[in-house]
């Protein structure tokens, strides 16, 4: 028989969250969602509290959460704020690329930043053409040797204009669709990298979500 009722320590760690949101969340919640603007002070309260970057395993100073754990989290903190926790959700998500390919030295390089400073990433898939069909994207990234060149577009990414790393997703040959694709890890600040505006959505609203350009 499956059981999916949860542990005593993932309990123990929604009633924590549950907390966090209803001190540190709620109260602020309303007037960022009127503004819009980016909650600098309550991801950095986030981060002081343990909930950024739940996946980074223990041997790399994290906490080493698995994907059940990284759910709960962001189940609780969407009760409080969808906008907030999309910005806390896809710092995660954007993370996963780099935990999952990178050799040891890479994640420590990469990584250790997060861990030290309340930094932080963006996934970038999506682009205007490319959405739930990630198969074809148009990003093209061209292997010259001992680095990529990027030239093309994404949009709406979250994060993008408050980013210190991306994780981007490029083809080196569209023809070949998936297995064509290549995911790379980009400074924000690297010269051919331009943000859009900010976008004026709907939901979500305090969380950032912009257009990329990659003219490299
Ligand atoms: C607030 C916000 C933040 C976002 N943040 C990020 C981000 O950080 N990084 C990122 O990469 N992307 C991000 N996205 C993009 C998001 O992931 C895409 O919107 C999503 O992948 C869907 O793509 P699309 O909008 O082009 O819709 P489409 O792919 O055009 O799909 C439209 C609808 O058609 C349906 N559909 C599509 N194909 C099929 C099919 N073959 N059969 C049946 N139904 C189908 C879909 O389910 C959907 O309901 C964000 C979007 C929003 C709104």
């Amino acid at each position: 028989m499956i059981d999916f009722s949860l542990t005593e320590e993932q309990l123990a760690l929604r009633d924590t969250v549950r907390k966090f949101v209803q001190t540190e969340i709620i109260p602020h919640a309303h007037r960022y969602d009127v503004s819009g603007d980016f909650p600098h002070d309550v991801i950095r309260k986030a981060w002081e509290n343990g909930l950024m970057n739940p996946a980074v395993p223990e041997k790399f100073g994290g906490l080493g959460l698995g994907i059940t754990e990284d759910v709960i989290m962001n189940e609780e903190m969407g009760a409080g704020c969808l906008g907030m926790t999309t910005s806390i959700a896809v710092n995660t998500l954007a993370l996963y690329p780099i935990l999952i390919g990178g050799t040891d030295e890479q994640i420590k390089h990469w990584i250790t930043p997060f861990l030290n400073e309340p930094h932080l990433a963006s996934f970038c898939l999506t682009e205007p053409g490319a959405g739930s069909d990630a198969g074809s994207l148009s990003l093209h990234a061209k292997d010259e040797g001992s680095h990529f060149v990027l030239n093309g577009s994404k949009m709406w990414i979250t994060n993008a204009g408050h980013s210190h790393l991306l994780t981007v997703f490029a083809t080196t040959n569209k023809e070949l669709r998936s297995k064509g694709t290549v995911c790379l890890v980009v400074p924000t600040k690297t010269p051919g990298v331009s943000m859009g505006k900010h976008e004026d959505k709907m939901g979500q609203r305090c969380s950032d979500t912009r257009a990329i350009t990659f003219e490299m």
